[in-house]
């Protein structure tokens, strides 16, 4: 076997520790592993690219769908097949009945956000290097991301009980971290290199309640663990923030401002699920959408610039055609930016399957999900048309030389759209550049650097 781990090619280090690591699911999940990942680099375990010559493989699980615990079992098989010692974590490790049914001889299984318990079980299988290589870490930890963005974790677990989510389940309730502690990472992660944060956590908008507010000094004065002060002390660090899992709690209206002000991104990622009212009612989230349709108005009048990101779920039990209608008929008139569709899953522990509400045959979910997409194509594809001709500023993620691709201030990686590119000059990744639109399709902008 050939190892081509960067520890096998330097003397020293190929005697330190290896260590395979597979990230799956959410962002959330990814900036568990990039802890992670950072505390063993910390030890002086390397990070092997194969499960074959390491010597314990570490699987970050996703729990949250069954199509994501499919994905989870079906990644602790690969590496048990190729490796044969695995350490479980993440969200599916918190139902480790159902991991220990399928792989009995997994090393260790350890719930999310155990970081402790993760290392311990390291230790177990292969203990540490006896000098460890502290300063191999930089000083902004180890990201899974690349350099130009990172994703800012403020809180974990949430206070809300949707009926279709098992994370309070699986996370528990909202915890947020203090707030001079965020601003610190945040801190770091700019002075590494960092040009745009994304903010996430599982409920942003309820970012403090926990911590009653509790304000921390930062730079000669008090911010308050607060989603607004957070917001504003952020957008001083002169990159781009961005705001993710923005629950529609009536406060978020506060932040718009700031949005307008060009301090953080215009830019609002806020699940809205659905818009009937009996379905909302059903799934326990806030149920007027007259009022949300009203809100939207008054924050695009605030701030003509801002991207409305949301998702929702089709097929919910109980889900008329009516129902249906009225979600579609509320896309038009809301008609926002970037949306994400899912068919409802009934995932095991949800509250939703116990309401006695009637399941929407597997056919209709499907019919409902193609109609809502190509729906909202047509809507997105109009708005897109409207930066045609203008010139906009664009961070570049990929570059091959003189053709690249990169996102704009209205587009998040991996979920929304994107920017091609062709300049005259070779670009890099992590650059600002300006880029003139020449055309839009339905999801993505073309044009050339300015
Ligand atoms: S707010 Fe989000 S994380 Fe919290 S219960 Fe609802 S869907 Fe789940």
């Amino acid at each position: 076997m050939t190892d081509t781990s960067p520890a096998a090619t330097t003397g020293d280090d190929a005697r330190s520790p290896k260590i395979s690591f597979v990230s799956l699911g959410c962002p959330k999940a990814l900036v568990d592993s990039e802890r992670i990942v950072t505390h063993l680099r910390s030890e002086g375990y390397e990070i092997a690219r194969r499960h074959d010559g390491a010597d314990v493989v570490i699987i970050n699980t996703c729990g949250f769908l069954d199509s994501a615990k499919a994905e989870s079992l079906q990644a602790i098989g690969t590496a048990m097949k190729e490796n044969g010692r695995v350490i479980v974590t993440g969200c599916m490790g918190a139902e480790p009945e159902q991991i220990r049914e399928s792989f009995p001889n997994v090393l260790a299984i350890t719930g999310p956000q155990a970081y402790e318990s993760v290392m311990a079980a390291v230790h177990e299988a292969v203990p540490p290097k006896h000098d460890p290589f502290v300063d191999l870490v930089p000083p902004q930890g180890v990201k899974l991301t690349p350099r130009h963005y990172a994703y800012l974790k403020i809180s974990e677990g949430c206070n809300n009980r949707c009926t279709f989510c098992i994370i309070p389940k699986l996370r528990g309730d909202l915890v947020s971290r203090p707030v001079v502690d965020v601003l610190r990472e945040a801190e770091r992660l700019v002075k590494a290199g960092v040009r745009e944060l994304l903010v996430i956590s599982q409920d942003t908008s309820a970012y403090g309640v926990d911590l009653k507010y509790q304000s921390g000094m930062w730079k000669d004065r008090e911010v308050r663990a607060k989603f607004l002060d957070l917001s504003e002390a952020l957008g001083e660090f002169g990159v781009w923030v961005r705001m993710h899992y923005v629950y529609p709690y009536p406060h978020v209206d506060d932040v718009i401002p700031l949005m307008a002000d060009g301090r953080i991104l215009p830019y609002l990622d806020i699940p809205f699920q659905h818009a009937a009212p009996s379905v909302l009612k059903a799934m326990r989230r806030p149920a007027h959408q007259e009022k949300t349709l009203e809100r939207i108005r008054k924050w695009r009048e605030i701030c003509p610039d801002l991207a409305i990101r949301s998702t929702f779920i089709v097929g919910f039990p109980g889900e008329t055609d009516a129902d249906f209608e009225e979600l579609l008929a509320f896309m038009t008139e809301a008609k926002l930016e970037r949306v994400g569709c899912f068919k409802y899953e009934p995932v095991d522990g949800a509250t939703a399957n116990d309401l006695g509400l009637p399941a929407v045959p597997d056919d209709v979910k499907e019919r409902r999900w193609h109609r809502f997409m190509a729906h909202q194509q047509a809507i997105s594809a109009k708005l897109l048309q409207r930066r045609v001709g203008k010139r906009i500023q664009v961070l570049v993620d990929d570059s091959a030389g003189t053709a690249a691709k990169g996102r704009s201030q209205w587009d998040a990686p991996e979920i929304d759209g994107a920017v091609h590119l062709t300049s005259r000059r070779p670009i890099r990744a992590g650059e600002f550049v300006t880029v003139k639109i020449d055309r839009a399709d339905a999801y993505d902008l073309h044009g050339t650097v300015a």
